[in-house]
């Protein structure tokens, strides 16, 4: 039977903590391939195993389980008999089965052997000789131990025996939802996606907020937002996007607020109702993609001014990074080309020439003390619409029409609530 091994890594180190994290890192493998022929996903002493029905196609299941936090390397396996030349009838056997395509590319290989079983009559290094030897006569090609066309896995264990072929890079991090959920505000932008990525790779429950203009502006931001969050739900699979009417909110600090401030002033709004959201959606902080000085609104100064009105962790995963790393994140992450198409950012409403780089916390406070502050969260937390993702797409796919247009209503992945 067809199946594949993957191996964790970090979470391998989390102590007693160690059963539940290899759950929750069954539970991503389970729900990443909720669509396809899996027949099983099974620790397996250290391991764990993803059985493959015959309908399991390996490329499918390989861009899947590439994107499951948690994973250090996978490769595909299948069982054994216990006797050397059993296994490397099985391996030979395998690979002409794999046929020509495989053959063209591989001219060289390796064998590791590892015995969970010591009772086993061959160490691992005899083992390797043995196999290694019968592969070399069978296929001619050369063994090397550094960089293999292909690396050749056994693994000897009390009740079974199986091989590996081959080795694929894990996404690494931490398996979905060990580390609690968060809340991002997310823009149109290329920065805080990444930063949601950043959050998700180490555990996180990453939710989503956006804050638009529409229908001031266009709602292309808004659905700029989706796309990303969408595109994002392939690696934590279930994802939440509240979208917030933020055109009003800053239309009023408009009329009554000194223009440097405006760009702070509207960060610190946004804070305050990310802050309600989150302590609705059980998300213990919140996340941006801010880096000091890439913009005005984010000097050190005017970072505090902006925190100064929320109690729970705000986290900058990007803080001390060059845009240029940033981009190079978010074009692997694929978020990039979502990210540059044109918008109206509600940031950009507004936005005054001569933005304050170094806004002091009294003169903030005295623009707000005309403002109806909690009035205008209160309002804003009252309207916010919200829209949930799933990865992979349900097959029934029946949408509900989305309240203030249907952009994303044509997309099966997205379920409104
Ligand atoms: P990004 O590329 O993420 O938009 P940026 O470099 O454009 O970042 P700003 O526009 O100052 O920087 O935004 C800083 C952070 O504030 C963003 O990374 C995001 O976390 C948050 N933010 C800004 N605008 C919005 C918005 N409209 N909705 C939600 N969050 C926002
Ligand atoms: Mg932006």
């Amino acid at each position: 039977m067809d199946s594949v091994i993957v191996h964790y890594q970090e979470i391998a180190l989390k102590g007693r903590n160690r059963p539940w994290f290899i759950d929750r890192l069954a539970g991503s493998l389970r729900d990443a391939t909720a669509d396809l022929d899996v027949t099983h996903v099974r620790p397996l002493m250290g391991r764990i195993e993803v059985g493959l029905g015959p309908g399991a196609d390996w490329p499918t299941v390989r861009e899947r389980l590439g994107r499951v936090f948690g994973i250090a390397n996978f490769a595909r396996s299948r069982n054994a008999g216990r006797e050397v030349d059993e296994i490397a009838d099985a391996i030979l056997g395998h690979l002409r089965e794999a046929g020509a395509r495989a053959a063209d590319r591989v001219t060289s290989f390796r064998v590791r052997a590892s015995r969970a079983d010591k009772t086993y009559p061959l160490t691992s290094p005899q083992i390797e000789r043995e196999v290694g030897g019968r592969i070399k006569a069978g296929t001619g090609w050369r063994v090397d131990l550094e960089s293999p066309d292909l690396a050749i896995g056994i693994e000897i264990l009390p009740d079974r025996v199986f091989y590996t072929l081959g080795k694929e890079p894990g996404q690494g991090g931490l398996p979905t939802g060990t580390s609690g959920a968060v809340l991002c505000l997310l823009s149109g932008g290329i920065d805080s996606p990444v930063a949601a990525y950043r959050l998700m790779k180490r555990g996180c429950r990453v939710r989503f907020v956006h804050f638009h203009a529409y229908p001031i502006l266009s709602r292309a931001s808004l659905d700029k937002t989706r796309e990303i969050a969408d595109l994002l739900t392939r690696h934590q699979l279930r994802s939440r996007l509240y979208a917030v009417r933020f055109g009003e909110i800053q239309q009023t600090i408009v009329l009554s607020a000194p223009p440097p401030l405006r760009v702070v002033l509207y960060r610190r709004m946004m804070m305050r109702i990310a802050e309600r959201l989150a302590g609705g959606c059980g998300a213990k902080a919140l996340v941006t993609g801010e880096s000091v000085g890439q913009v005005a609104s984010q000097t050190i100064e005017n970072l505090a001014v902006i925190n100064d009105v929320v109690t729970l962790p705000v986290l900058r995963p990007l803080i001390g990074s060059d845009k240029e790393e940033i981009t190079q994140e978010a074009r692997r992450l694929g978020t990039y080309p979502i990210s540059i198409v044109p918008d109206q950012d509600c940031c950009t409403l507004f936005v005054p020439r001569r933005p304050a780089t170094r806004a002091r916390p009294e003169d903030v406070e005295r623009a707000e003390r005309n403002l109806p502050v909690a009035d205008l969260v209160d309002r804003a937390a009252a309207e916010i619409e919200r829209q949930d993702f799933v990865f992979p797409p349900p097959a029934e796919a029946s949408v509900a029409a989305t309240p203030g247009g249907d952009a994303g209503a044509a997309d099966a992945r997205i379920r409104q609530v």
